[in-house]
């Protein structure tokens, strides 16, 4: 299969029907259930494609071909379709990309969507390398916590999978800035990857007896950008739960603020927790209560697959956007059908940078 030949972004899912059209107003205030019963109350929103980091599961070393300024939305669009949202039930946001630090004064955007009555939480993903700069302005504009991205718990690892020298000091300097201003519950999400860092899995569940955190693995989706990597360094979180096991008993856990599709456990009495993200081994799309918002203002029912609305042209046209968040709840997939080794339940997406992850 040719990977060149693919769309930086897949093509769009269908336009609103005549009804859904007919209908924009009385459906402004009515909750976002799909047509499997899930009801959506969580935005994940990419602020940028972008980023400073290029690891080696989720970018190519050459990076992607970037969004242009003009497509991208801009704060004020954003928090528009955050406002439109809230009142169909929309209650958690999370900033994310790329790297959502590398764009500007993101502290304005957040500062926006914390004025938006019934969000009830702002959430940020990061590599945290340049979290140390930004952590106070982004607590004080209304962040209530952070997911950090951490591989490795040594410094050659961490530069190596993120492909830049020097990550590691950075990152951790930003770890100690979300605990400083107060990020809580603080999560660190580390993508399982046979060979490279699976040796440390024991290492970064002993965390959680020491402090608060929650420290969440991730099996690697395939992507076209990382399908060298997925198809060689798969690891299921079963074997991580089962090697954690060995250096002490677990038992299930409740999950903390933002409980998405992870499952938790913990050492009894530990402060932290250790969850799973499971996409390849168990999929947990029935619980699925979210849509994502590209940087161009796309809006996708699912993380893969081709679907996706525009809502950026209406949105610049001056019209509702309700009908088209509508449709796209219509269309929402009940699963996404991800195969290890293979891209082809990927919707030609070239990695999740593209989407928000
Ligand atoms: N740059 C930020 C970061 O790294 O946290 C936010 C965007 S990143 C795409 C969001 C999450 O997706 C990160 O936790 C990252 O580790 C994860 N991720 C990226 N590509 C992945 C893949 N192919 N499989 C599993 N997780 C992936
Ligand atoms: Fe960047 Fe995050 Fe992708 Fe790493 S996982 S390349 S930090 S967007």
């Amino acid at each position: 299969m040719s990977r060149t030949a693919l769309p930086l972004h897949p093509t769009v899912s269908g336009a609103p029907s005549p009804g859904e059209l007919a209908r924009a107003g009385s459906d402004a205030g009515s909750p976002m259930t799909d047509g499997f019963g899930r009801t959506i109350r969580y935005l994940r929103i990419s602020v940028t494609d972008k980023c400073n980091l290029r690891c080696v599961y989720c970018m190519p070393e050459e990076g992607l071909p970037w969004l242009r300024r003009d497509e991208l939305l801009s704060y004020e669009e954003i928090a528009e379709i955050v406002r439109t949202m809230a009142p169909m039930g929309l209650e958690r946001v999370r900033l994310t990309g790329g790297e959502p630090l590398v764009r500007r004064d993101l502290h304005r955007l957040v500062e926006m969507i914390d004025r938006v009555p019934g969000i009830r939480d702002i959430s940020l993903s990061t590599n945290a390398v340049l979290l140390a700069d930004h952590a106070e302005s982004l607590r004080e504009a209304g962040v209530d916590r952070v997911n950090i991205s951490l591989d490795s718990l040594r410094e050659d690892r961490v530069d190596a999978i993120a492909r830049r020298p020097g990550s590691f000091s950075k990152i951790m300097a930003g770890l100690d800035a979300a605990e400083r201003v107060g990020f809580a519950p603080l999560k660190l999400n580390v993508v399982l990857m046979a060979g490279q860092n699976d040796d440390e899995v024991e290492d970064f569940a002993a965390i959680t007896r020491e402090r608060p955190w929650h420290v969440r693995f991730i099996e690697v989706m395939p992507t076209g950008a990382n399908l060298g990597v997925s198809a060689e360094a798969t690891l299921s979180c079963d074997e991580a739960l089962a090697r954690i096991r060995r250096i002490g008993e677990l038992e299930p856990a409740e999950g903390p603020t933002g409980n998405g599709p992870a499952r938790y456990y913990r050492f009894p009495g530990a402060p932290g927790s250790i969850g799973v993200i499971t996409p390849m081994s168990h999929n947990f799309c029935d619980r699925c209560n979210r849509m994502r918002l590209t940087a161009d203002g796309q809006l996708r029912p699912c993380l893969f697959g081709d679907l996706q609305t525009d809502l950026r042209t209406p949105l610049r046209a001056g019209e509702s956007i309700v009908p088209f968040i509508r449709h796209t709840l219509r269309v929402k997939p009940e699963r996404h059908w991800l195969e290890q080794g293979s891209d082809a339940g990927s919707g030609g997406l070239q990695a999740l940078s593209q989407t928000g992850g």
